[in-house]
Formats: structure tokens, C-alpha cells, sequence
């Protein structure tokens, strides 16, 4: 690593800079060329990169020795044309596929062609990997190894996989954290601790993550391997050791070992087990399978006519729709169970083995396939772990089958709010304040055996992340048993960043899982009851960072997730990864859950989407959500550096989308001068809220658009498309499908229409420009304020002692509305709505009503209406209101 790695964005992707360096030095080199440069310039370049090159197989020594005889030689043209070749192959990855690029010269092409599939077109596509190995300085057996892999590969090989061999700890970190090709990582005992490189930013990094190997530790081979795990738990590791197998085994750290090899045994056990491993991850039971069953000849009897397509195909008149979807959707689909396919309500064959693997890669124990959304996800967690009448905790801002899980199971609400973003007409997050105090109100109404869950948004639309690991330690604090449920409908790619994994659902559990087996836990639990006493009040314990107690906590975590939204998998392909301790206790419920909710019709083809989802994101994830990563911050630096985009433009920083209070370690934004790795990471582990850098939210109203208005522009003049829109501002994310050319085209249209802007009001005088200006202003700041939930009415609350409850029976409230005479309609803007505000009697909503935007309940069954609810209803102009219908007015529950 060299000095230059200082800002943010190389710190969240590393990878990115190495094409920075190639595109540098091949700028200098051209102008030496043209006689523009000089030599010592290119030579500046050029070293700038060797450190992260040695950390890539591709050039690789040879083609680098070539380049550097070029430059010793003063062989501009030789060295223009090679630089250019290997900074194209790196971009265009052409490396991969086709062994010539490897070559310094045609000839030599020519011999290395047969190794490689890119020379043969008809050749069948192999996957390129890297294997990473560590190993001492001129190792005689690393060379053999070396040697093996090269000499090993065949034809008919299903993967080519090429070696990039490090000495020491601080190379072999930056090479995983880098380089995403590498899928496995081989340890050979005996490497040293230090580069040979200056890398002050790694050393941050290591101490961040507590890492203080050195040089002595006869163990440094273990705790690479648990460093490894801990930033890529995906990749397999091989110990190549002489020491006595049980003395390893018996370290804790040698989990994180796939398999441990000894000097004896031969090279080619370590080149087969590699392979093994890879061919672990590709399999996917499921679509495998199915491809196997397309290609059987199959006479069906079923109810499915489409299936093997023959009624399309044979039309005169659908045969269209065969030729767009291609025979083999036809030949996939099947309504059978048969022939080895599996049933998804209740798999016993590759459907379970793909859940399984999928359990694994998410670091979930369980894992269930859901072909119905995680709409349907959440109404299945939600019915299995809690019965009607019993209470869950929820935002009230979440998403609607929350709501309605709850009007299915009879669970009753007890919304708590997310901090307002009243500028932005949109909520952040709800902080850990509100949810304890809500867990403390409800143990002092005595209700606290009937809280069954908390059910949470993470991260939000907007990108709000919680702190998923302190929010259940200090709930399971309160009530050892709570239940949680991490709607991560967004987030599923987050576990393929070691920067998002720790608060993802799953990844907090694992680390409260071992945290609550070490002695620190034991010892933190009494030291606090010591300081806290017998009978602490909520002040305190709302004051108190609260860690619960080990010997009483039932660690029960939930996630759902729209593998749709994050990964490759076809819409409404959705995950439930479970990490619960009493989940044999719960999996019969489960079962049934599964039952009531889901199709018994289940998509074959969105099942198979399922299973290579998991299969990309275990092999390719981590370099392709660092890319992702990597393109929002580009985004955001790009808009916000931009001297004219950002006269009109701008995207909202974390410090605001987030206020101070919940950012304690200072962190200000991705882009804030002086932002580094280590306040980065602090604010990744300590602060109460992080946002997520994929989800930007860039500002619109300040040119004059609202956020609707915007977006159907952005849709119908430049095919740029998106979802989510507040009052002044609309929601870009990027994903793994994401390339550097949609930022540019991006970047591009804002240009345009910011030049638009800036010369309308340059030609159109003094009244275009007032009227520019009136309109911002009312967009920016004539804003509705956010209502907060109201309260139920009573007749579906149970009050104890006079206090309000706040949970309501959103069920009967819901089920009243069935019998018509039950209720009346309001008109919005009518006397009798301000009569009855001011003199009741109070109208009660029969309806869920959301509009859109902002996208959330503004009323639930059951729900008083009050004066907030209807000056916001009032002010609000869009036309999408689900539950309102605006000619017959609020559905209200008449007394
Ligand atoms: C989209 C979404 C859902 C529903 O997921 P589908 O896969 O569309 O059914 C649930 N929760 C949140 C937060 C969402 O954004």
C-alpha cells in the first residue's frame, strides 16, 4: 500500500485505486511518448503501483519484467503498447478468459493458448480464480506448489485458478482486502509479520481490529486465519503445517480452517482440495437439478399446460411469447415434486441442501426460501414466534406487511417512532432511547411477559443502519427472551462488506453469540448490577449502555430479506435466516406459518434465482459490493464537487441524515475532509445509527423540482430510473449490477439539466428567477410536519391504572370495517372533519392509509385521527394515497 491511501473511498474499496494507478501511469507514459513526460515521471507511476500489483496474479512477474526492461531501456513504444495492454486487460478482464493475454509475445501467446478456454470458442466458459498464498521467502516446497498449480491445469478443469504468493501478515491482509479474484487462501508456516511496503492505513486497520500479531507469535498462522475469516468469511483457508495436529486443532481460531495439511502429503492434495472447495460453493443443488430436468423428456400430466411449452410453441397465435423467453423457461417449469425437484413447503431433497448453503454463506443457522417476497417473509416470521394478543414492538414508519402480519396474527402494535427528518419529509431511525423506554412502560403496566418481539427496519429505505448488536443487547437486558425481527429487505448484499456485515442481523448475532459465552460477559452483567443496585429507575436505566445477562438470555434473531432488491435473484425472491436457540421449540410453528402464507404453486425458476444468488455472492460478492460502494461514493464526491451540478444539487452527508446526538464518535461524512479509516471504523462499531453508502439521497428541491416531478423526468426524457422520492429530493442507490459508466451517464444528465437551469435563469429575467426562487422555497422549507402516532382509540386499547396504552388490537379495529354499517366517511376538507376535531366525537380510522410518497401509515385501524394527522393529509399534494379515497373522504369507525 502507498502513502496516497488516506481518503475514505480507498479505505471502503481498495480495488478501486488500482485502476487509478493504471490509468495514471498510462497517461504519463503516453506523454513521455509525445515527448511531453519524462522518463523519472513514468518511473513515479510506476513504482506507485508495484505494491498492489505484487498483491494480483494478473501481469503477474513476467509481463512486469518485461515492462520494467522496457523502462530501464528507454523503450517508449515497447512500454506504451505493454501498459496499455495490461491496464485494458484489467479493466475489460480479459485476462481471465484468455491465456495470450499473459504473454509477452505473440509467440509465447501461442504456446500458453491451449491452457486457457478464450482461445477456443467452442471451449465451455471456466470461472478464473486466484489462490492466495502465504508463505516464507524462497520456500523450496512453496515454489513446488507454485509450479504444481501451473503444471496441474487441464482441458477439462471446471475452474483456472492462478497463484499470488505474499511473504507476510500485512501483504496477505491487503491482498484479500484488494484483490476480490482470490477465493481461497493457502498458509504455509514460517511467514514473516512485516511488509515490505510502508502501510500506514493497514496499521490503523489492524489495530482497529485488535490485531496485535508480531513477529514471535509461533501462532501468527492461526490469527491470519481468523483475520481472514473475520473480513471474508467466505473464502476457504489451507494451513500447510509440520507442527502436531492436535496442539492446532485445540486453538479455537483453527475453525476458521477448511483443512490443514501436512508437510508429507503431497502438493496435489492441496491443489484438489482447492478445487473441491470452489466446487462447494459453485453447486447449486437446486438449479443444477433443474437443469438437469429440462433436458429429460418428460410427457407431464399435470396442471401446468405451459410447462415443457408445447402449447406455445404450437400456437399461431402465442408463439411470440416462446421465442422472447427462450425454450428453456418452458422446459423448467414443472408443477411436480417429482423427478428430483423438490417441494419447497417441504423440501427434503436439493431444496433443503440449497437452503442449507444459503444458511451458511449468510452466517444464518437456518435459512427458508420464500417465493413471495419478504412481504410474505415478514408475515411468516411474525406469525410463528408470537400468538394474538401478544404485544411486538415496531416502527411505525415500516414496511406495510408489518401492519397487516399483525392484523393476520393478532399481534398488537405498540408503534415507537423514528427520529423526523421534517426538511427532507421523510423519518430516520428509531433510537435505542425510545425502544427501551417503550420496553420500560410496558414492564411497568405489567405487560412485559406478553412482548414477544421487536421488529425493526434495517437499513431503512433511506439507508439508516442501526447499531443491530447494542440494540439487542441492551433490549435482552430488559427482557432476556425478546424476539427479533431485522427486516432487511434492503440489506441482504451487507454481509458481503466487512464494514456493513457487523450490523447486519446476523452478523450482530454471531458476535453477541460469542460474547455471551466469554467470562467478560459475566464479569460486565455483575459489575453493572453492582453500580446499578437493587432497584435502578428508568432513568437510569435508560442512561445506563445496558449489557444483559448471560446466564438468562434466550438469543432468538430473525432476518428477512428481498434477495431481489441486493442480489441476483428474480423479483419476489426473498431469504428468512434464522439464528435462535430455541428454534426446535418454534420450527414446527414455523412450518405452519410457511403453510398459511405461501403458494403451494411455488416458482421453480425464481427458486433456482435463489440458490445462484448465493452462489454469486459467495464467489463474487465481495469485489462486487465493493464496487457498489465503491460507485456511491464517486456518485456523491462527483455531485457535490461538481461546480454547477452542485449549484442546483446536492447529496445529504450522514451528518444529515443523521443527527449529532446518535454519531458519537464524531464520524461527519464519507467525503469529510480528513475522514479516514479510523474514525470510520469507530463510527462502523460505536455509533448509534451509520448510513449505509450505497442509498444517497440527493436533493432537488433546491432546482426548482419536487421529488416526483423529478423522477418522471429523470424517467421519460433520459430512461434513468428510480423509486423512491420525498417532497425535495429523490433516492439513488447502487448495487452490484451497477458499472462506472451508469455514474457517468448519471453525472451526465445532471450536467444537462443543471445548464438548463442555470441558462433559463441567466435569459429569462428578473421574474423567472423570483419565481425560481419562491418555488425552492417552498419546496425546501414550506414542509408538513411529520404526524407521530396518535394513540388508539380506546375501545382497543387495554389502559392499566389510567395510563394509555400504547399497543392496540389493530385486528377488531381492522375486522369492524368488514360490516359497512360500521362506518362513515369524512371529507378531508369538510366542516364536520373540524367540527368532530374540535367536539368530537373523535373519528377513528378504519383503514390503513398510506400515501406515496412518503410511503408511510399515516393512519392504522383503530387509530384516532387527529389535528397532525389531517394538517398533513391537507398539505400534502401527491395523488398515490392507499386507503383514501379522496371523493368519498376517511373511512372512519363510527362510535
Ligand atoms: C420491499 C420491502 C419489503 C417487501 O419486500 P418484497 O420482496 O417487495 O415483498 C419489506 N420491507 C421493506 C423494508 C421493504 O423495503
Amino acid at each position: 500500500m502507498t502513502e496516497s491511501v488516506s481518503s475514505i473511498d480507498q479505505i471502503f474499496t481498495l480495488s478501486g485505486l488500482r485502476t487509478d494507478h493504471w490509468r495514471d501511469l498510462l497517461a504519463i507514459a503516453r506523454k513521455w511518448h509525445a515527448g511531453k513526460a519524462e522518463a523519472v515521471q513514468v518511473r513515479q507511476a510506476y513504482d506507485a503501483l508495484q505494491a498492489v500489483e505484487t498483491l494480483h496474479a494478473y501481469p503477474g512477474p513476467q509481463l512486469l519484467n518485461a515492462l520494467t526492461a522496457a523502462l530501464d531501456a528507454n523503450n517508449k513504444e515497447s512500454f506504451v503498447d505493454l501498459a496499455g495492454r495490461i491496464s485494458f486487460s484489467i479493466l475489460a478482464r480479459y485476462y481471465k478468459e484468455d491465456a495470450r493475454e499473459w504473454a509477452v509475445t505473440p509467440e509465447q501467446g501461442r504456446e500458453l493458448a491451449g491452457s486457457f478456454t478464450g482461445s477456443d470458442p467452442t471451449a465451455p466458459h471456466r470461472p478464473y480464480f486466484e489462490v492466495l498464498v502465504v508463505a516464507p521467502p524462497d520456500s523450496p516446497r512453496v515454489a513446488q506448489n507454485v509450479q504444481l498449480i501451473r503444471s496441474q491445469r487441464r482441458k477439462e478443469d471446471e475452474f483456472v485458478y492462478e497463484p499470488v504468493v505474499v511473504t507476510n501478515f500485512q501483504d496477505a491482509c491487503c491482498a484479500i482486502a484488494t484483490n476480490s479474484n482470490i477465493c481461497a487462501v493457502a498458509i504455509f508456516e514460517g511467514f514473516n509479520y512485516a511488509s515490505q511496503f510502508p502501510m500506514p492505513q493497514l496499521n490503523v486497520m489492524l489495530q482497529q481490529l485488535n490485531i496485535t500479531a508480531n513477529d514471535d507469535d509461533e501462532h501468527l498462522a492461526l490469527e491470519l486465519a481468523q483475520t481472514m475469516a473475520d473480513h471474508r468469511p467466505e473464502l476457504d483457508i489451507y494451513l500447510m503445517s509440520d507442527r502436531n495436529p492436535q496442539e492446532i486443532a485445540s486453538d479455537s481460531r483453527s475453525a476458521h480452517v477448511r483443512r490443514i495439511l501436512y508437510a508429507v502429503e503431497e502438493p496435489i492434495e492441496l491443489h484438489l482440495s482447492i478445487l473441491e472447495g470452489i466446487r462447494h460453493r459453485y453447486e447449486t443443488p437446486f438449479f443444477d437439478n433443474l437443469k438437469r430436468y429440462a433436458q429429460r423428456p418428460v410427457s407431464t400430466f399435470h396442471a401446468l399446460p405451459i410447462a415443457r411449452g408445447k402449447s406455445v410453441f404450437k400456437s399461431d397465435w402465442i408463439k411470440d411469447m416462446g421465442e422472447f423467453y427462450g425454450r428453456n423457461l418452458f422446459l423448467a417449469e414443472s408443477s411436480a415434486t417429482t423427478g428430483g425437484l423438490d417441494s419447497l413447503l417441504e423440501p427434503t431433497g436439493n431444496i433443503k441442501r440449497a437452503q442449507e448453503k444459503a444458511a451458511r454463506a449468510f452466517g444464518a443457522d437456518h435459512c427458508f426460501f420464500v417465493t413471495n417476497g419478504t412481504s410474505t417473509s415478514n408475515k411468516i416470521v411474525l406469525m410463528s414466534v408470537a400468538q394474538p394478543g401478544d404485544i411486538f414492538i415496531v416502527d411505525r414508519n415500516c414496511h406495510k406487511s408489518h401492519h397487516y402480519g399483525a392484523v393476520l396474527g393478532g399481534l398488537q402494535p405498540y408503534y415507537v417512532e423514528a427520529y423526523p427528518m421534517k426538511e427532507y419529509s421523510m423519518y430516520g431511525a428509531v433510537p435505542l432511547r425510545v425502544i427501551k423506554q417503550g420496553l420500560l412502560k410496558l414492564k411497568a403496566e405489567g405487560k412485559l411477559d406478553r412482548v414477544r418481539l421487536l421488529d425493526l427496519t434495517n437499513c431503512t429505505f433511506d439507508g439508516h443502519v442501526y447499531n443491530t448488536l447494542r440494540v439487542m443487547q441492551e433490549c435482552l437486558a430488559i427482557k432476556p427472551d425478546l424476539v427479533f425481527l431485522w427486516d432487511e429487505a434492503w440489506f441482504g448484499f451487507a454481509h458481503w462488506s466487512p464494514f456493513l456485515r457487523p450490523r447486519t442481523a446476523m452478523g450482530a448475532a454471531a458476535t453477541l453469540e460469542k460474547y455471551l459465552r466469554s467470562p467478560e460477559a459475566q464479569q460486565a452483567y455483575d459489575a453493572q448490577q453492582q453500580l446499578l443496585g437493587e432497584n435502578p429507575d428508568d432513568e437510569a436505566l435508560l442512561n445506563t449502555h445496558l449489557v444483559p445477562d448471560p446466564s438468562k438470555v434466550r438469543l432468538r434473531v430473525y432476518q428477512t430479506n428481498s434477495t431481489h432488491k441486493s442480489m441476483s435473484a428474480i423479483r419476489q425472491g426473498s431469504m428468512v435466516l434464522v439464528k435462535d436457540v430455541d428454534f426446535h421449540r418454534i420450527e414446527p410453528q414455523l412450518h405452519e406459518a410457511i403453510f398459511t402464507h405461501s403458494t403451494t404453486s411455488p416458482n421453480q425458476q425464481l427458486i433456482a434465482s435463489l440458490d445462484v444468488a448465493r452462489r454469486q455472492m459467495e464467489l463474487e460478492g465481495y469485489g462486487l459490493v465493493s464496487n457498489a460502494i465503491q460507485i456511491a461514493l464517486d456518485i456523491r464526491n462527483q455531485i457535490n464537487t461538481h461546480p454547477l451540478i452542485s449549484r442546483y444539487f446536492r447529496v445529504l452527508g450522514a451528518d444529515e441524515m443523521i443527527p449529532e446526538q446518535y454519531r458519537n464518535s464524531g464520524f461527519k461524512d464519507f467525503l469529510a475532509p480528513g475522514t479516514n479509516w479510523s474514525n470510520a471504523a469507530l463510527a462502523i462499531r460505536d455509533d448509534e445509527f451509520f448510513l449505509d453508502p450505497t442509498r444517497i439521497t440527493l436533493v432537488c428541491g433546491t432546482a426548482g423540482f419536487d421529488g416526483t416531478q423529478f423522477k418522471n423526468l429523470l424517467a421519460n426524457q433520459y430512461d434513468i430510473q428510480l423509486n423512491k422520492t420525498s417532497r425535495n429530493s429523490i433516492l439513488l442507490q447502487s448495487n452490484i449490477n451497477n458499472t462506472r459508466s451508469d455514474v457517468a451517464q448519471l453525472i451526465h444528465v445532471l450536467l444537462e439539466i443543471s445548464s438548463q437551469i442555470d441558462e433559463r435563469l441567466r435569459n429569462d429575467g428578473e421574474g423567472a428567477r423570483e419565481a425560481f426562487e419562491q418555488r425552492v422555497t417552498s419546496l425546501m422549507t414550506d414542509v408538513p410536519d411529520l404526524p407521530n402516532f396518535s394513540a388508539f382509540d380506546a375501545k382497543f386499547r387495554n389502559d392499566v391504572n389510567g395510563q394509555v396504552a400504547v399497543e392496540g388490537d389493530i385486528r377488531t379495529a381492522f375486522y369492524k370495517s368488514w360490516d359497512e354499517s360500521n362506518t362513515e366517511y369524512v371529507g378531508l376538507n369538510s366542516p364536520e372533519c373540524d367540527q368532530r376535531l374540535k367536539d368530537g366525537p373523535p373519528m377513528v380510522s378504519a383503514k390503513l392509509v398510506i400515501p406515496y410518497p412518503p410511503g408511510f401509515p399515516i393512519l392504522v385501524p383503530g387509530q384516532i385521527i387527529n389535528h397532525e394527522v389531517i394538517s398533513f393529509m391537507r398539505k400534502l399534494d401527491v395523488k398515490e394515497v392507499h386507503g383514501y379515497d379522496s371523493s368519498r373522504g376517511l373511512q372512519v369507525l363510527k362510535s
